[in-house]
């Protein structure tokens, strides 16, 4: 592998002898991997176990992700193994059994995002960000196939989370990064990879730390992570953030045999992961407490959010399980299930932010009647057994994926879910003779079966 001038002399500083061990995992195909949604339970799980995270498996070649309906189900997300890592992170320094505010800051497509709200408990609250309105769109549709309903997506800039001073317990920073830790996966991160571009990612990583720092409670853990191995976008912020700040850092327990570094710079403390020892892609990461007394500043926000009225609420109470620690709204005619327990901070995020997306969307109201909503089918807290519901065959199931028509339930009418392997994948409506699919048209499948 041809790799820049300027990125050999820093890595050989960083490994030495090994250099070359180094060099030969470039070469190998990178490992492929993936974490299980624990909600939406597939009846046979296949790969070898990631030590690191419980639901995370290596699998053996690579299938055509987009061919297999369970990916779109929500029933496993495609994840690179050592950024997995972030499971001991939260766990060894956070105590998940409370009711957590946690922000992803740097969040689509949505890989920590899913992790997050598979770890942490359902009175917790995640606000998931992404500054790219596009990513951000991407971001929803990942977070809406997981399906939890304690989620709030963001399209802000760092910036903008600076007066939620003292707010949250913990943040994920996932670093916009120079990526040397995907040269293997990635040509391109190669191919733009420079010394100057590492500079300027080291003083963009250094403005959003400072921006966010500020919305971080006292005792608050900030995750920080990046996919790249120099010093300048790791260890340097980190010193830079504790020389300026008062934290400190936490050590976290690895076992020998995960090949994973522990780095020391003066008083940081990271972990980083090298191909030619951890089986997965280059990555750093870092878990800092904030030991700042940080005062929670009391954010007056307007009402903005509307109650759906009784007449529907009343009639969700078999739709949805756990209704009573729901709370429902109506958003431009849409009755949509937010957490009860952060409905007021949900307002004052509202008020603040700029929001994609709000908790689950359950139903449109027509002339009465409720018209549940896709997200509703993808949702973990989905009543299934109230719906009528139709299992498809793999072939049958890519055709509702790519919104063709089906002949399935002839003779019967109604919404009807569709469902491959027991889990729910949308909706249709049933006409008798023929049926409607309800599955959005910007998701649809547009991959033909055989690839040449
Ligand atoms: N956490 C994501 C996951 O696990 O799927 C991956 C995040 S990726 C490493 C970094 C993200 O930061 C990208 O989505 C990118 O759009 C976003 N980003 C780029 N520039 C940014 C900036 N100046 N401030 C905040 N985020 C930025």
């Amino acid at each position: 592998m041809n790799l820049p001038h300027g990125f050999l002399t820093q890595i050989t500083k960083q490994l030495g002898s090994s250099l070359p061990e180094f060099e030969l995992a470039l070469l190998q195909p990178s490992p492929i991997s993936v974490r299980y949604n624990p909600k939406k339970k597939l009846d046979s799980l296949l790969g070898v176990s990631i030590p690191w995270a419980k639901e995370g498996r290596y699998l053996d070649e690579r299938p055509v992700f987009t061919l297999d309906p369970s990916f779109h189900s929500g029933a496993y997300y495609v994840q690179e193994a050592s950024s997995l890592f972030l499971e001991q992170a939260l766990k060894q320094s956070v105590d998940l059994s409370q009711p957590l505010k946690v922000l992803d800051l740097c969040a689509a497509p949505g890989g920590k995002s899913t992790h997050i709200l598979s770890l942490i408990n359902s009175e917790s609250l995640l606000v998931s960000n992404e500054v790219i309105r596009s990513r951000a769109s991407i971001l929803s549709e990942n977070i809406q196939k997981w399906g939890h309903h304690n989620i709030l997506v963001t399209n802000n800039d760092p910036a903008h989370f600076k007066n939620l001073h003292g707010f949250f317990d913990v943040i994920v920073l996932d670093a916009p990064c120079s990526g040397e830790g995907l040269f293997r996966k990635d040509k391109n991160a190669m191919n733009e990879w420079s010394l100057s571009n590492v500079e300027l990612c080291s003083q963009r990583q250094q403005r959003i730390i400072a921006d966010i720092w500020p919305s971080l409670k006292q005792n608050g853990i900030l995750i920080y992570s990046t996919c790249t191995y120099n010093e300048k976008e790791n260890e340097d912020n980190l010193v830079w953030l504790e020389r300026n700040n008062a934290c400190e850092f936490v050590s976290l327990a690895i076992k020998p045999d995960w090949g994973i570094e522990e780095s020391k710079k003066e008083r940081a403390i990271g972990y980083r992961f090298y191909p030619h020892k951890v089986k997965g892609e280059g990555f750093y990461l870092s878990v800092v407490r904030k030991t700042d007394p940080t005062i929670p500043t009391k954010i007056k926000s307007k009402p903005i959010l509307t109650l759906a009225p009784k007449k529907f609420t009343e009639r969700l109470t078999d739709w949805v399980s756990h209704f009573e620690d729901k709370e429902f709204i109506v958003l431009n005619e849409l009755i949509c299930m937010v957490s009860k327990s952060h409905f007021a901070n949900l307002e004052m995020l509202t008020n603040q932010l700029h929001t994609v997306l709000k908790g689950t969307a359950i139903a449109t109201p027509k002339h009465e009647k409720l018209i549940p909503e896709h997200s509703f089918a993808l949702s973990i807290e989905l009543n299934q057994g109230m719906f009528p519901q139709l299992e498809l065959t793999k072939e049958e199931a890519l055709s509702y994926l790519r919104k063709e028509n089906l002949e399935v339930g002839v003779g019967q009418k109604g919404f009807c879910l569709m469902t491959y392997q027991g889990i729910p994948l949308g909706w249709v409506n049933l006409l008798g003779n023929r049926l409607n699919n309800l599955y959005p048209a910007n998701w649809r499948v547009r991959m033909a079966d055989k690839i040449e």
